[in-house]
């Protein structure tokens, strides 16, 4: 079968023949019907994740179809439709057993710590404690989004933070986890502003309905959103994960505000600057993480989905072939688009 392969970090890959892979006991193997193209994969290509071995083949945010399984899968069987959060979480350890499976002290991952789904069949492991069943009327791109950039924005918002009618939310990043946030904060009702240095992630944004779009860029982006949010907003949303911007997403917020770090922070020189460093202390802000969604949380975020009538494909902006991966997605020159890239053939 065929896969998104590389031997070297930051080289470009190739699309490599390979084995199709069997299940160990507790596997299955999923004929790949859509996997997003997310930044955390190019991150690990650039080096940037110390659980990727090489050779590697990316690939986390997927649904597919079961087309093999272990003899100890119990829960799932051949032509389910199916998905899995980024944590194929082990379901032993004290955080699974108090339901903090996103946190797992003991994580498999597709796509980073095993081969994933940038490919036509992929491996799902510990497939009972993480599969989901794809409800019959959703898409399997949709299904896709939820087990990383729309299922961790979910999180953040609904279940790590207060955001409700009419709060002011400031997102950074219109990329899919900022798009997804605007989504979600919309059928909450609150107020939504979106920052992003691309004008065409902010027209996009403003196409989902954003009540206000910033540049990036703009030298009076804190006092422009501080203003509107009439004294600073009560969560902001870092979908990026720069120290660019957490510093002015600090200065965003009004005093006991909520940061949301859900974009990756890698870089060696992230850090707080001074005033930060005062404002967290004197405001008494907070710094969340979040880090994906559990299995389990998936049957009430698809009913907040259905209830408040979220179009997730408003979010997708490009459809490609695995063919076109190598080139379109993996420069070291860090591509940023709008919204979420999906591939959605694949050749075998
Ligand atoms: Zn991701
Ligand atoms: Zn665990």
């Amino acid at each position: 079968m065929l896969a998104v392969y590389y031997d070297e970090f930051q080289k470009t890959p190739w699309l490599q023949q390979v084995p199709e892979p069997q299940p160990g006991d507790c596997d299955v193997v999923l004929e790949v019907k859509a996997s997003g193209l997310c930044r955390s994969d190019w991150h690990g290509w650039m080096g940037h994740d110390p659980d990727i071995s090489l050779p590697h083949v990316p690939g986390h945010e997927f649904a597919g179809v079961v087309v093999k399984k272990g003899k100890a899968v119990r829960n799932f069987s051949i032509g389910q439709r199916v998905t899995a959060p980024f944590i194929q979480a082990c379901g032993r350890c004290a955080y699974c057993r108090q339901g903090d499976q996103q946190v797992c002290n003991d994580q498999a991952q597709a796509g980073f710590s095993y081969w994933g789904s940038f490919a036509s069949r992929m491996l799902l492991k510990r497939a009972d404690n993480n599969l989901v069943v794809i409800p019959d009327p959703m898409s399997y791109e949709d299904a896709a989004l939820l087990g990383c950039r729309f299922g961790t924005a979910y999180r953040a918002i609904v279940h790590q933070s207060p955001v409700k009618k009419k709060s002011y939310v400031v997102i950074f990043g219109a990329g899919g986890l900022g798009l997804s946030g605007l989504l979600i904060c919309q059928a909450l009702g609150a107020h939504t502003c979106v920052v992003d240095p691309s004008l065409q992630a902010r027209e996009l944004a403003k196409a989902i309905g954003a009540d206000l779009v910033v540049n990036a860029f703009d030298e009076h982006l804190i006092e422009n959103v501080v203003s509107w949010s009439e004294g600073g907003a009560q969560v902001t949303l870092d979908g990026v994960g720069s120290s660019a911007v957490l510093n002015p997403s600090l200065a965003c917020l009004r005093r006991r505000g909520r940061h949301l770090q859900v974009g990756l922070l890698t870089s060696e020189e992230t850090k707080w600057d001074r005033m930060s460093n005062l404002r967290i202390v004197a405001h008494e802000l907070e710094i969340v993480g979040c880090h994906g969604i559990q299995a389990h949380e998936y049957q009430g975020m698809m009913e907040f989905i259905n209830e408040t009538q979220i179009n997730l494909s408003q979010v997708i902006t490009a459809r490609k072939s695995l063919a076109d991966v190598p080139e379109y997605f993996f420069s070291t020159d860090s591509p940023t688009r709008a919204g979420v890239s999906m591939i959605t053939e694949f050749p075998y």
